[in-house]
């Protein structure tokens, strides 16, 4: 169906250079319904980039089967694009999809001042804070309007105020618009906030080892980590996770 996302078996192994290959992800089985929010949480160095990238279709999985429509993909790192301006690297996937820049420096300007980069227009990416060139390819890539976004730590280097108030923001639009989103974090916090259900690795090589259904309020303001069943969700995914990384 347009805008799933379907993993089926999936396994990847990075081929060592002089050493032994690296194990990363292991029988990887999951799917997101279009119009979900579903986040993938683990501990650094699961494989929760590897099989982003598997799913953009910037590496083919040594095993199993992805199936998903045309996606937009944050990476990890930012990519903005040093010889263009803020404004310009925001609008970059507005033009890929063939409008005019002038269109899409328009619409890219429009949607600036809700990300907090109004007056940074014209900055080059090597003048922004890490926080604003995230905030930038977070907003490039909303803007490219697929149907499904994968998205790989995206509020990594926010501080905190910033990122409850993005995170919100993300949610609202997500929702609002239907998208189909693959939330990658490590924050445990982060992905109950956000997700209809979270999917949880083990250690390296990243195996599911449980998908929890989140049932919370559908929109969800930064008070919803208040609520009696978000400290239960916290508990449940923090036993699952130090389970896995400290096994009896
Ligand atoms: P995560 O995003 O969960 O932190 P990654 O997917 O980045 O994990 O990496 C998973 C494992 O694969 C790590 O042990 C990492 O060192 C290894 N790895 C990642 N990319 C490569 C690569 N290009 N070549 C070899 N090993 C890699
Ligand atoms: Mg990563």
């Amino acid at each position: 169906m347009a805008g799933s996302i379907d993993v089926r078996g999936v396994s990847h192994r990075y081929a060592g250079v002089a050493d032994e290959p690296t194990s990363a992800l292991q029988d990887i089985t999951f799917t997101a319904r279009a119009g979900e929010f579903l986040a993938v949480i683990g501990p650094s160095g699961c494989g929760k980039s590897t099989l982003l990238n598997i799913l953009a279709g910037l590496l083919a999985p040594t095993a199993g089967e992805t199936q998903l429509g045309p996606s937009a993909h944050m990476p990890q790192r930012d990519l903005l694009m040093p010889w263009r301006t803020t404004l310009d690297n925001v609008a970059v996937g507005l033009e890929a999809q063939g409008r005019r820049r002038a269109d899409a420096r328009e619409l890219a300007r429009e949607h600036l001042e809700s990300f907090g980069l109004a007056g940074f227009e014209q900055h080059w990416p090597h003048q922004l804070s890490g926080g604003m060139r995230q905030r930038a390819a977070l907003l490039r890539t909303f803007l490219v309007g697929r149907d499904v976004l994968l998205l790989d730590e995206p509020f990594g280097a926010l501080d905190a105020l910033t990122r409850l108030q993005l995170q919100q923001w993300l949610r609202e639009r997500c929702v609002a618009d239907g998208k189909t989103t693959l939330l990658v974090t490590h924050d445990i916090d982060e992905a109950i906030a956000l997700a209809d259900r979270v999917c949880v690795l083990s250690p390296r090589p990243g195996r599911v080892v449980a998908i929890v259904d989140i049932e919370l309020p559908g929109v969800r303001s930064p008070e919803v980590r208040l609520l009696p069943e978000f400290a239960r969700y916290r508990a449940q995914l923090l036993r699952t996770l130090t389970a896995e990384a400290w096994p009896a």
